[in-house]
């Protein structure tokens, strides 16, 4: 089943991807058979629904750095010995096709196309053998990076951060309907040039190694997103790098997962909280 949040005539609705439309599960989702039930309620076109951010907030945003053997190749960064993780905080999260800000402090803007996995059982010490008992589904991320303020920080986290800087979506797939998540193929545009065309078979730590490595230090709980890592391409090792501007769209697909298709615009005045 694909699930998805979206908002239809104002209202905020879960429902269950059908062709070109969306069926509102009002609540009733676990008690729905998808093959037998769905079918038979009717529809929203999605062309008339806006589609929100699979997690609103999920507990934990969790990233793989370095995973990849050909972005590993591309940064000319030292091969982990141990998969390296940072945090994206939750508060980044953006819907499939919301804006991006460009920041005011930065130029350095760059696109990171990512599988991502959703936990979907609260967890700990999960073997690697055991690991996709754990996962409720994939879904589609934008790791959005600001690159001076990412490498300002051992931690990356500022620079991983910024508010719409975690494009997801544009639903949750759950783990059923994918046979294998190791052979994905992942590719990320920036307006109509093609800047990344990766698969997820060539993770360098694989999905059960990472939520087994996570897991071994602290409770994973539904919700939990893990962005496994980018393939190569992205726009800071690129001559002359290719940084993402106001007015570009930037486009992330998945097979089987769907598309993220995000605007860069302005960080705009309406962000500042009072
Ligand atoms: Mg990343």
């Amino acid at each position: 089943m694909r699930l998805a949040r979206f908002v239809h005539d104002g209202t905020e609705q879960i429902g269950a991807i059908a062709g070109d439309a969306v069926i509102p599960l009002p609540g009733r989702a676990s008690v729905l058979d998808p093959v037998t039930d769905v079918p038979r309620l009717p529809g929203i076109p999605l062309a008339e629904v806006r589609l929100l951010a699979p997690i609103a907030r999920p507990p934990k945003f969790l990233a793989a750095g370095l995973n990849f053997e050909d972005h590993l190749k591309e940064t000319g960064m030292a091969r982990p010995a141990s998969p390296v993780f940072f945090n994206k905080q939750s508060t980044c999260v953006a819907g499939p096709h919301d804006d991006v800000h460009k920041p005011r402090v930065s130029d350095l803007l760059d696109y990171e196309g990512e599988l991502g996995v959703v936990i979907g059982t609260r967890c700990r010490h999960v073997p690697a053998a055991a690991a996709f008992e754990v996962v409720a589904g994939y879904l589609v991320v934008n790791d959005v990076t600001v690159r001076d303020w990412q490498l300002n920080s051992p931690t990356m986290t500022l620079g991983k951060s910024f508010d719409t800087h975690g494009p997801t979506g544009p639903w949750l797939t759950t783990a059923d309907e994918i046979a294998d998540p190791h052979d994905l193929r992942i590719r990320t545009w920036l307006n109509d040039q093609l800047v990344q065309d990766g698969s997820t078979r060539d993770m360098i730590f694989d999905i059960p190694t990472q939520i087994a490595t996570l897991s071994t230090a602290f409770t994973l709980e539904p919700g939990d997103i893990i962005a496994t890592g980018t393939p190569a391409g992205v726009g800071i090792v690129r001559q002359p790098p290719l940084w993402m501007k106001p007015g570009d769209v930037v486009s992330v697909e998945i097979d089987g997962l769907g598309a993220l298709r995000n605007t860069i615009i302005d960080e705009p005045d309406s962000t500042v909280a009072r």
